[in-house]
Formats: C-alpha cells, structure tokens, sequence
C-alpha cells in the first residue's frame, strides 16, 4: 500500500517559509518528499531557508496584492508545477484599539488575510492544471477568541477561518482541500516580542495550557504534512487547532 503521508513528486509554496512555523512546516513537507518555495520580505533569511532545504527562495512583501500574484506565479513556474500552498506569513501590531491608525489596520489586514486570498485566487489555476490541490491557511487562537491587544489581528485571524470554510465549499468540486491551523502559543520571533510588549504573557500562557509548556515551531510540523498529503483528501474546509489543549478549556 503506498504512503498516505509521502508527498514525492508534489511541489509546495510556505509564505514566511523562512522562519518560525513557516521554516518548521517546510521542513516537514520537505523531509515527506516535496519540493519547496519559500517566501519572505528578508532575502538573507529567505536564502538561508533555501540553502537548507534546497528549496526555491522568494523575496517579496505579501501585503502588497500584485507581488502576491506573482510570488505564486513564480513558484510555479521554478518548481514546474505547484500542489501546495501554505498561507502562513503573518504579522502583528499590538495596541489598545483606539490606538491603531487606519495603515496599521490596513498593514496587518492586508499581510494576514488579503495575501492568503490573493495567493490562493493566484494558486487556483495551478492546482486545476494538476487536477488537485492543498491550501493550508494558518489562523490562530485569535481566530476564536479576543484579546485587547490585537483587534486587526483578531479580525484577520478570525477571517482566516471564514475564508477557508469559503474556499473549501466552492473548490471540493475541483479536488482542493482547504484547512486552516490554528497554533496555540509558540516560541518564535513573534511570540518574544509579544513577552516584550505583554506583561505577565508568558506566565498566562504557561497556566493556561494543559500540556504545561509554551508550543515549539517543530509541533507543527504534522498537522502541515497531514493537511498537505492525501491522508486528508476527505478533510476540507475545517480549522484544527494545535495548541496543547489551550482552546479546550473554558
Ligand atoms: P515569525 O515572525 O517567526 O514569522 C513570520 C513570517 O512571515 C516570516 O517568515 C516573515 O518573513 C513572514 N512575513 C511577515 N510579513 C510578511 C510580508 N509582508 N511579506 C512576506 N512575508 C512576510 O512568526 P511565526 O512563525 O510565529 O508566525 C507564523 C504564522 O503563524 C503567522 O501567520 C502567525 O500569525 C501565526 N501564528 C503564530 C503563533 C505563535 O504563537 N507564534 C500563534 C498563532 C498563529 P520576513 O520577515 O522575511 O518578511
């Protein structure tokens, strides 16, 4: 019987590939047989990423529409097809609502969630080439619940999840799953900003979260390959969390 999870011969595209969740889950696709485009704003970050997985390296800032577009384009023109694409760059800005210009709003709407349309609007034609596709987007805790310092976050993390359920329901006709993930508390170079920028986040997290430790970018790894392989082609348009239990609780 052939391997569920092996993704030889497919080709994958992980926005903000370069770092943090993004890295870890090209990784994971990677070491399962597929061939990577990583994408990021950083070209030295972009090319490390690349260097180690022997992937494609992809510098162009996502919060701006056109170079969305043509970031697919061009992973699929260099990877000769493109089977995958992982919705994962993300950004936060963290003040008290009242406090956020209209750009700030803008910056994160545009960077979470208008790129993860955008890309996958520009995905479409490539995986109906293929005759199926993976869209894996990535929301967060946020997705579900509200915090007071991150209303554009929220709202984009929140339309992440609406977005998928929408792509699910219009492209099952076209053998293209749509999911989303929504990682609890990881240790990344986001996260330790926030414990910067959060008093007393880090002690939160930890009471909060039943398996009584902060998440590791590696703890998404799975979830990518699963979502991105054939053992999920009956699994569309739902939001899993990967979260040590944090969203289990009242
Ligand atoms: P990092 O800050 O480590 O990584 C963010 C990635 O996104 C980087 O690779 C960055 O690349 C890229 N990126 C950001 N803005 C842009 C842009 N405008 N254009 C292109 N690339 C961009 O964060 P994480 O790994 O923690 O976050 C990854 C995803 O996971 C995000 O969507 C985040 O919201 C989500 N998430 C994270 C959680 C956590 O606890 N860490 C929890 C829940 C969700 P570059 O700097 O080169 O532009």
């Amino acid at each position: 019987m052939s391997n569920p999870f092996d993704l030889s011969g497919k080709a994958a595209l992980v926005t903000g590939g370069n770092g943090g969740i993004g890295l870890a889950m090209a990784r994971a696709l990677a070491q399962a047989g597929a061939a990577l485009a990583v994408a990021g704003r950083d070209a030295a970050k972009n090319a490390a990423a690349a260097r180690e997985l022997d992937a494609v390296s992809l510098s162009f800032d996502l919060a701006d529409p056109e170079a969305c577009r043509a970031m697919v384009d061009e992973a699929a023109r260099r990877l000769g097809r493109l089977d995958i694409l992982v919705n994962n760059a993300g950004t936060n800005i963290r003040k008290a609502p009242q406090d956020y210009s209209l750009a700030e709003w803008r910056a994160v709407l545009d960077t979470n969630l208008t790129a993860a349309f955008i890309a996958s609007q520009a995905a479409y034609p490539h995986m109906t080439r293929a005759g199926r596709g993976k869209i894996v987007n990535i929301g967060s805790m946020m997705s579900l619940f509200g915090a007071s310092f991150a209303a554009p976050y929220g709202a984009s993390k929140g339309g992440v999840v609406q977005l998928t359920k929408s792509l699910a329901a219009a492209w099952a006709k076209d053998h293209i799953q749509v999911n989303a993930v929504l990682p609890g508390w990881i240790d990344t170079a986001l996260t330790r900003r926030a414990r910067t920028e959060v008093d007393g986040l880090h002690e939160r997290v930890l009471a909060r979260t039943p398996a009584g430790r902060w998440g590791t970018p590696e703890d998404l790894g799975g979830i990518a390959v699963f979502l991105a392989s054939a053992a999920s082609d009956f699994v569309t348009g739902t939001a899993i969390a990967v979260d040590g239990g944090y969203s289990s609780l009242a």
